[in-house]
C-alpha cells in the first residue's frame, strides 16, 4: 500500500489489496489451518525459513491484512492483532522482558495496564516504578536502573485524561537505551501518531473508538521499527542472541526492522496464544473503515459537552484537554491538534452520592464499563473500573473519587446535552 496515502484514505484502502477476481471486501478466512502440497513446504515454515500461514494462533490473513491497515495508520513497519488491549500490553512488555528486569511507566495510566504491571507482572519477577508522568526529565530518570527495559505512557490516560508529552518521554527512554511503548488508545492515529514524536512501540486496545461500536474486545502491538536493539544487544538478549526454540536463528539478524513483531508472533502467540479471532477482525476492520469520520465527531460533541458543563453551576470542575483552560490545552495542541478525544471527566458540587444518583437519572447516556464506542456512556471509575484501587492509588492515577468519566457519542450533541441537563435538574 501507499505510504503517502493520507489517513483517510488509509482508513479505507489499506491492508487488504485483491487481486484479480478476489473478492473485493476483506473475505473472513474462518479456518484455523492451512493446506500445504509437500511435508517440506509445511517443515519451511515450522523453521521460519518461509512466510506463509498454517494454524491461525501463530498467524491469519484476516487478521493479518486488519493488523496491516493499523500499521499503516499508525506509520510502522509491522502489527499483530491480539485478543484484547490487556493482551496486547502484556505481549508488548513481555516480548523484551523476563524475571529480573524493570519497567518505568506513568502513574496514570489506565486501571488495567496499572493492575498489570504493578501486581501480575511483578508475580513474574518484573517490576515496576510508577512515576508522575509530569515530572522534570531528572527526576523521571532517577526511576530508571540498569535492568530497566521500558518506559511506557499513555497518549490520553484513561480516564485521568492528562496528555503524554511523547517527545520528553521518548528523549528520557532513548538516553536511558530503552524503547518508548505509548498506549494511544484514545487518541487514535486520527488524532496523534505518536512514532513522530519518537515512540518506539504502540499499543491499543482496539475495542475502543477503532472498533468504534462496541462490538468486540481486541487490541494491537505496531512496531516503528526504529529502536536499535543491536545497539543495546546486552538489554535485549530476546532479540538480539540465538532463539534456541527456533533453531539458532536471530530475531534482529533475520527479520531486521521485523524483529520485535516476528518474536511476538512465534514466541508469545506460539506459547500463550491470545490471538484475535478473524471474526472479529472482520469487524473491527469495518470500525476501521469510518475511524476518521467517527473521530472527529466525537471531538466535536464532547467539546461542547465540556463547554456546557464548565458554564454550569451545578458542576465542581471539568477535565477535558480541549478546554482553553486546561492545564494539558497547550500539550494536547502540540500532539494533537485536530482534537483529543470524545472522554470528558467531571465532578458534581455535593457529596459522593450525588455523582451515583445523577448517573442513574440519565437517560440517553448509558451506565457500561465500556467507554469510547458510538454511544454515550457513563462510568464512575471510584465504584466500578478502579473499585481495586486504594483512594491514595486513585489520587495518584489522577482520579478524583467523585470523578465521572462521560464518553461522548457520535449522537446529536444537542440531544446529549439535554439529557445531562435533565439528569443534572432532578
Ligand atoms: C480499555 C483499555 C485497555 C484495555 O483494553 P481491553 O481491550 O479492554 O483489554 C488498555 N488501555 C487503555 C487506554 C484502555 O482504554
Amino acid at each position: 500500500m501507499d505510504k503517502n496515502f493520507k489517513l483517510e484514505t488509509l482508513c479505507i484502502q489499506a491492508g487488504w489489496n485483491p487481486k484479480k477476481g478476489e473478492p473485493r471486501v476483506l473475505p473472513i478466512y474462518q479456518s484455523t489451518t492451512f493446506k500445504y502440497e509437500t511435508s517440506e513446504q509445511m517443515a519451511r515454515l515450522f523453521d521460519l525459513e518461509d512466510s506463509g500461514y498454517f494454524y491461525s494462533r501463530l498467524q491469519n490473513p484476516t487478521t493479518d491484512a486488519v493488523a496491516a491497515k493499523i500499521c499503516a495508520l499508525e506509520g510502522g513497519v509491522a502489527a499483530m492483532l491480539t485478543s484484547s488491549g490487556q493482551a496486547a500490553s502484556f505481549f508488548a512488555f513481555l516480548n523484551i522482558c523476563s524475571a529480573g528486569d524493570h519497567i518505568v511507566s506513568a502513574n496514570t495510566i489506565y486501571g488495567g495496564s496499572f493492575n498489570l504491571l504493578g501486581v501480575t507482572l511483578n508475580k513474574l519477577g518484573i517490576e515496576t516504578t510508577f512515576i508522575n508522568q509530569d515530572a522534570s526529565e531528572d527526576e523521571i530518570k532517577a526511576a530508571f536502573r540498569p535492568n530497566t527495559k521500558a518506559l511506557f505512557g499513555e497518549t490520553i490516560s484513561n480516564p485521568g485524561l492528562n496528555i503524554l508529552d511523547i517527545e520528553k518521554f521518548a528523549r528520557i527512554a532513548h538516553a536511558e537505551g530503552v524503547p518508548l511503548i505509548v498506549d494511544n488508545t484514545f487518541a487514535t492515529p486520527i488524532n496523534c501518531r505518536p512514532f513522530e514524536f519518537g515512540a518506539d512501540i504502540i499499543i491499543h486496545s482496539t475495542s475502543k473508538y477503532m472498533d468504534g461500536h462496541a462490538t468486540c474486545v481486541g487490541g494491537v502491538i505496531v512496531d516503528s521499527g526504529n529502536f536499535d536493539w543491536d545497539a543495546q544487544a546486552a538489554k535485549f538478549p530476546g532479540l538480539t542472541a540465538p532463539d534456541e526454540s527456533y533453531h539458532g536463528i536471530t530475531y534482529t539478524q533475520k527479520f531486521g526492522k521485523g524483529a520485535y513483531i516476528t518474536k511476538a508472533t512465534t514466541q508469545l502467540m506460539r506459547d500463550l496464544g491470545s490471538t484475535q479471532s478473524p471474526q472479529n477482525a472482520f469487524l473491527l476492520n469495518i470500525g476501521l473503515e469510518t475511524l476518521h469520520l467517527r473521530v472527529p465527531r466525537h471531538c466535536e460533541n464532547a467539546l461542547k459537552v465540556a463547554a456546557y458543563l464548565e458554564n454550569n453551576e451545578k458542576v465542581a470542575w471539568v477535565n477535558y484537554a480541549g478546554l482553553p483552560g486546561n492545564k494539558y490545552h497547550d500539550l494536547a495542541n502540540k500532539y494533537m491538534p485536530k482534537g483529543t478525544c470524545g472522554v470528558v471527566t467531571f465532578g458534581l458540587k455535593g457529596s459522593r452520592d450525588v455523582a451515583t444518583r445523577f448517573m442513574d437519572n440519565l437517560e440517553l447516556a448509558a451506565i457500561v464499563t465500556h467507554v469510547a464506542d458510538a454511544r454515550t456512556s457513563v462510568l464512575h471509575p471510584a465504584s466500578h473500573t478502579h473499585r481495586q484501587l486504594t483512594d491514595q492509588q486513585l489520587l495518584d492515577a489522577g482520579i478524583a473519587p467523585d470523578l465521572i468519566r462521560f464518553s461522548v457519542g457520535i449522537e446529536n450533541v444537542e440531544d446529549i446535552i439535554a439529557d445531562i441537563e435533565q439528569a443534572l435538574n432532578k
